[in-house]
């Protein structure tokens, strides 16, 4: 389908570049101009003189850069006449029949060398030649070999003899006016040509002749990077070019001419050299193919561009991304002035265009110390690149969750591992899409090389085209050959990027699969007295002091002893989770040490595994990866040997089967209990679990929980920072509860869910059992509900209890809106409180109002029996006193 439209694009751009008739104009004076468009070269001395007369007469100006899209606006009727140089025409005429001579003196002007102001003895030596009688001569043989009528055969290319010894003369020429400065058969030919070959023989110098756009030669005379420019500069003598550069005596003096184009006169011309034959759109394709590419060998220049192009392309894609990883790592320093550095940087190159940089970069910056224009070119865009591309790493690089850091240091990988290893191969996925239109946006940058002297795929068909005077053919193969390149660099960087990083969703051998090991819900059994057990882990006076200030942990002092499992609880944002990062160095603490028996402080880490609330998986990883990375790299095992040990561990969690998934194919319970199997496999002596089970729906809590539960069972430390209150009761032989930064209360499950002793912790474990909510006038019913139903879900409540309770307490604030008294009661307002019975796994429901106002149960109408009935169906007790409602939710 793309293949077709791509097709039917190119078609319709051909279709428009195909001819349409076009009147014979007569005019001889400004005024019969009236209502032409006239083409013509921007700055160009003919150009002045037309348009001040535009206005008046009522014609029009169209500025153009080269002769080949002037006559191919003549050819399609969008350009009406066109102004050329009187001899040019002759040429013109020799290579496109159909152009007819319509006023012949519009002003006559001269041509002149450009050389730089250090020149004045080679301007005087120019000048001294063309005063020679033979000069003359030799200029009036070379017009009329090279301009030719059409009819005659096409001027063969010259071979020129120059000296070879001494210092050669730079001339650049722009290689684009068929008959004075063109290639012809690969080589130089026109008249300008032969002028400044005539002349580098009378100074019995060597030539360097550069190919560049007329405008980079004025700026290439003017910097003195060449010595010549010989380009059909032409100007009434003025003198106005004089300032910032030298201006020979005139070597060629001629009139403008406008010239116009008929379809019927082309045919007759054509027809007259017996040239002609019928003409379709396939003919008009083939015509245009072989004269692009074909005649004259010129496939070997457009060949030769292409090389260039390419040459220039890999090398920039190479400087400008290595470039781009620096600037990358600048943007990110802490230091001020280095990121500062990269960010003015990458301003720059945003706001300067590539055109106007590169100019820079060869006219002022590298213009004295002869660097040639590929080099330059590979310089400049390179470092355009690189300000582009170094954004788009850091992009990508702090777009990957802090979490997956953090899960690369917990695991025991150093910083630079946990870059290597874990944030770069995401950071380079992610990038890779952008990334490729950086390269593809760099490619087609080198469009614009030309402009210094460099002759890449663009001027070569630039060049063909002021030749054949193709105005489309050359630009549709030339789009066609860049992006084939693109494909290839793209497909080339896809490749690279595939052989280095890990593959999505790698093969595991089946015989690895095992099936998931039974779990088990029974509870854990505590034979052992805490002080049976050697010291694990100790913590002596920590502190942890934000940089803001704020002191998160006050003085922690505790020793945890193997096969301990501690659950932490307390309120939010008392420092649960600071802790358990202080405890493996995640955060640095301000005082205090964390010891681990008989480890080294670099080695604890390794030794101390953490599952975090969001998981963290690995995420450009496998299920089976992200368990085997860290034998692999940190204990160096064998990839067998690690992906046998992960089998082991993925079945012991139940997600054996689930091997060759990638994270993201996972729910929230399946990526935890990975998330557990990966914390297993460095053998860790102590797990750290923050809040394990927060971000899971209810659904999937107890699949954690119960791989945790069977952990605990098995003898593993543990400290777990929990809200699960029956399951920190039932799994664990310590509890702290913390509060401000301190463990407030530490005691048994026993001690602190039934006996706590002080008053915080009372007011919390009692808090947590009892769901409070202000039923006032413009209460929110949903979230009211949704509070009440996340309340419900934490507790465990089995379902049939949580349905019953919240269909209640609708029934319940259905009753207290209606009857005679409910102006007064919404008015009032009243309190609903829930509790959730641990015993009894039962709920209870309580409203609260004035006391002074009706009750609700007797205040009802007909309507409201219905929720009477239903109300007194989910409740096995429901009794109203003055001012309070409660009613018992039936269990199971
Ligand atoms: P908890 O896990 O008990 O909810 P946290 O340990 O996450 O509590 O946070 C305790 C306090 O420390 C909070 O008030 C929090 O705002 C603050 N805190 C946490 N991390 C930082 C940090 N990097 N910079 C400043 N303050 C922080
Ligand atoms: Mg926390």
């Amino acid at each position: 389908m793309k293949k077709i439209t791509s097709l039917i694009a190119l078609a319709v751009l051909l279709l428009a570049s195909c001819s349409k008739p076009a009147r014979i104009i007569t005019a001889h004076s400004y005024e019969e101009l009236k209502g032409t468009v006239i083409g013509t070269y921007n700055g160009a001395t003919v150009e002045r003189i037309l348009s001040s007369h535009a206005e008046e007469c009522g014609y029009r100006v169209e500025y153009h850069t080269d002769p080949a899209s002037i006559i191919q606006g003549l050819k399609n009727g969008s350009i009406d006449l066109m102004t050329v140089r009187f001899p040019e025409f002759k040429a013109y005429m020799h290579s496109i029949p159909g152009l007819y001579l319509v006023w012949d003196s519009l002003v006559v002007d001269d041509q002149f060398v450009l050389m730089s102001m250090k020149n004045n003895e080679l301007k005087d030596q120019f000048n001294e030649w063309l005063e020679l009688p033979e000069t003359r001569q030799m200029i009036q043989d070379s017009k009329d070999y090279w301009l030719r009528p059409y009819g005659t055969p096409d001027p063969a290319p010259k071979d020129y003899d120059v000296p070879t010894g001494g210092e050669p003369i730079h001339i650049a020429s722009s290689f684009t006016v068929v008959g004075t400065t063109y290639i012809s058969n690969g080589k130089p030919a026109g008249v300008d040509i032969d002028v400044l070959y005539g002349f580098a023989k009378y100074a019995g110098r060597p030539v360097e002749l550069l190919n560049m756009p007329t405008l980079s030669i004025l700026a290439a005379v003017q910097t003195g990077q060449i010595d010549m420019g010989v380009s059909g500069f032409a100007m009434r003598n003025d003198g106005s070019m004089n300032e910032n550069m030298l201006v020979s005596d005139p070597y060629n003096r001629a009139s403008h001419a406008l010239v116009g184009y008929s379809e019927e006169l082309a045919v007759q011309q054509m027809k007259e050299a017996g040239l002609y034959k019928e003409t379709n759109f396939f003919s008009n394709v083939s015509d245009a193919f072989r004269r692009t590419f074909i005649e004259e060998d010129r496939w070997q220049m457009i060949a030769g561009g292409l090389w260039l192009t390419v040459r220039i392309s890999f090398c920039s894609l190479v400087f400008g991304t290595l470039l781009g990883a620096l600037i990358c790592a600048m943007r990110l320093s802490r230091r001020r002035f280095i990121s500062g550095t990269a960010k003015v940087y990458v301003e720059i190159m945003r706001v300067v265009p590539i055109l106007v940089f590169l100019m820079i970069m060869y006219y002022a910056v590298f213009s004295s110390m002869g660097v040639s224009g590929e080099v330059v070119s590979v310089i400049a865009l390179s470092m355009s690149m690189a300000a582009f591309v170094g954004d788009v790493f850091c992009m990508a690089i702090q777009g990957i969750d802090r979490g997956q850091r953090e899960a690369g240091y917990a695991l025991g990988f150093s910083k630079k591992q946990t870059f290597f290893n874990i944030i770069l191969p995401q950071a380079a996925r992610s990038a890779q899409a952008v990334y490729n239109g950086q390269v593809i946006a760099m490619i087609k940058a080198t469009s614009i090389i030309g402009y210094i002297a460099v002759l890449d795929l663009t001027k070569a068909m630039d060049i063909i085209r002021s030749r054949t005077f193709d105005a489309f053919f050359p630009f549709i193969a030339a789009a066609v050959i860049y992006y084939l390149i693109t494909v290839v660099f793209v497909r080339l960087i896809g490749w690279l990027l595939d052989m280095t990083l890990p593959k999505k969703g790698s093969a595991v051998a089946p015989e690895l699969v095992i099936k998931p090991a039974k779990k088990t819900n029974a509870p854990v059994s505590w034979e052992h007295s805490v002080q049976d057990r050697e010291t694990v882990l100790s913590v002596n006076g920590l502190r942890k002091v934000f940089e803001d200030g704020v002191t998160v942990l006050k003085n922690i002092t505790t020793d945890i002893h193997k096969g301990d499992v501690v659950s932490i609880i307390g309120p939010s944002g008392t420092g649960k989770s600071t802790f358990l990062r202080c405890l493996n160095k995640l955060e640095t603490s301000t005082e205090g040490t964390v010891t681990m028996h008989g480890i080294s402080e670099d080695e604890m880490r390794r030794h101390m595994g953490m599952v975090f609330q969001s998981f963290n998986l690995f995420e450009h990883l496998t299920v089976l990866e992200n368990v085997c990375i860290g034998p692999m790299k940190l204990l160096h095992k064998s990839r067998e040997e690690a992906e046998m040990r992960g089998m082991e561990l993925l079945s012991a969690v139940g997600m054996a089967n689930k091997a060759t998934y990638m994270p993201g194919q996972l729910s929230g319970g399946q990526k935890q209990r990975v998330a557990i199997a990966r914390c297993l496999s460095m053998d860790p002596e102590v797990i750290l679990f923050d809040e394990p089970t927060s971000a899971l729906d209810p659904t999937m809590i107890n699949e954690v929980l119960t791989v945790i539960r069977e952990l605990a069972a098995r003898g593993m430390t543990m400290l777990i920072v929990t809200h699960e209150m029956k399951f920190a009761r039932n799994v664990s032989n310590r509890v702290f509860f913390m509060n401000q930064g301190v463990i407030y209360e530490e005691g048994t499950p026993q001690q602190i869910f039934t006996e706590p002793q002080r008053e915080e912790t009372k007011r919390f474990i009692q808090g947590i059992s009892k769901f409070d909510y202000s039923i006032v006038r413009d209460y929110d019913y949903i979230d009211m509900s949704n509070c009440l139903e996340q309340f419900l879900m934490h507790h465990m409540i089995p379902q049939p209890v949580v349905d019953r309770t919240m269909a209640a307490v609708e029934e319940l604030l259905q009753l207290f809106r209606n009857g005679s008294g409910c102006v007064a009661r919404i008015e009032a307002g009243a309190c609903l409180t829930v509790r959730y019975i641990e015993q009894s796994q039962s709920t209870e429901l309580q409203l609260s109002y004035s006391d002074k106002l009706p009750q609700i149960l007797s205040d009802t109408g007909r309507e409201d029996d219905l929720s009477i009935t239903l109300l007194r169906s989910y409740t096995s007790v429901l009794e109203e006193s003055a001012g309070r409602l409660y009613a018992k939710i039936q269990s199971d």
